[in-house]
């Protein structure tokens, strides 16, 4: 789609010419809005032919997305397997359709903050499309992720002495200081994002939940978004309840959503890295979303998740890291009607 790049913060619009994810005057962060009506079609359970809904751009259509949807032993509840992508994350999403931008932008070089998943994709994809990629990693970061980064790619590890909030500051001082590309949790993530919420209605028309655990909140407001594009494209009539997920000792969007206030910074303490955000970027838009479609935002504990991660494994197989089976842990706790998706958002057999 043809879009137009307008800063959340202080409204000041960029042409999808703009090669920046931060807003020139003020440092805000640009959402894309589609410039014009996306064609409808019908939704099919394949990552690039959600193409359409994606910022107009030069891809390469890797093989990624279209997971699993597993039926669970609970009736009408399923898991989306997000670990099934090439890097074992959700992340993918995202990070294919930063890497193109800054590909076609004319960038050598992309940068990232992460707690490891995010860092593990964008170095994956930096490397198939030639490019360097330099990572601030925080100091709750998941050092065996790191280290996987570190010997099958050629990522710059930058290791910082604070949290994950602390980690995307110095990578947006980088950013301008080396004319390198920002990746990270800003409007073009989210765009990738979108396509998991697009391959979830696709299978399931009548899902009436969506569980989703909540870090930096870019993938719940990003499933916010592709609600709407869905109906303004005639393609969905009503919204299944979207559901955050986070860390009981890391849960700045649950106690904002509790209080109906906005989100305020909190130490993250939890020992599930991966949403161990403090203070979560999309945090104030994932409220709305939630407002928006009669959802809620729940707590799990760091002992639920990990009593989760060995019940999941023995139920399926599989491994997930502590934060990929949060929604999981989330749903027991509750009694919500219809069909339900929780999403499996990553981990292998890596852990936490
Ligand atoms: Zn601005």
């Amino acid at each position: 789609m043809r879009y137009v790049l307008k800063c959340l913060a202080c409204g000041k619009q960029y042409s999808m010419f703009f090669p920046r994810q931060l807003c020139d005057k003020c440092d805000g962060i640009l959402e894309i809005t589609a410039a014009g009506a996306t064609a409808a079609a019908t939704l099919e359970k394949d990552f690039w032919s959600y193409e359409q809904f994606l910022p107009e751009g030069e891809y390469r259509h890797y093989m990624l997305g279209n997971t699993t949807m597993l039926a669970s032993s609970r009736s009408n509840l399923f898991l989306k397997l997000e670990t099934e992508n090439p890097t074992k994350s959700f992340k993918d999403r995202g990070s294919v359709v930063e890497i193109a931008k800054a590909l076609e932008y004319g960038y050598d070089e992309v940068v990232c903050a992460s707690t490891g998943n995010m860092a593990y994709s964008v170095a994956y994809y930096a490397k198939l499309g030639g490019i360097h990629a330099t990572i601030f990693v925080s100091r709750n970061a998941n050092w065996l992720k790191i280290r996987n980064i570190q010997d099958t790619h050629d990522a710059n590890i930058i290791k910082v002495d604070g949290d994950f909030t602390e980690a995307q500051r110095r990578a947006i001082g980088y950013s301008k200081r080396k004319e390198a590309f920002l990746t990270g949790d800003y409007g073009y993530r989210k765009e990738g994002q979108k396509t998991l919420l697009f391959e979830t209605i696709a299978e399931l028309p009548d899902v009436r939940n969506i569980f989703i655990p909540v870090g930096n909140a870019t993938l719940l407001s990003a499933s916010y978004k592709a609600l709407l594009e869905l109906k303004k494209a005639g393609l969905i009539r009503r919204f299944p309840r979207l559901v955050a997920v986070q860390a009981s000792l890391t849960a700045p969007l649950v106690t904002a959503f509790k209080r109906n206030a906005r989100v305020e910074y909190q130490e993250p303490l939890t020992d599930a890295g991966a949403i161990a955000v403090g203070y979560p970027t999309y945090g104030d838009q994932a409220i709305e979303g939630l407002r928006a479609t009669g959802g809620t935002a729940l707590s799990v504990s760091d002992k639920e998740m990990e009593d989760e991660r060995m019940a999941f494994y023995r139920e399926y197989g599989l491994r997930a890291e502590m934060s990929g089976v949060a929604s999981l842990a989330a749903f027991r706790k509750t009694n919500l009607e219809g069909k339900t998706v929780a999403v499996i958002s990553g981990g292998n057999t890596l852990k936490p």
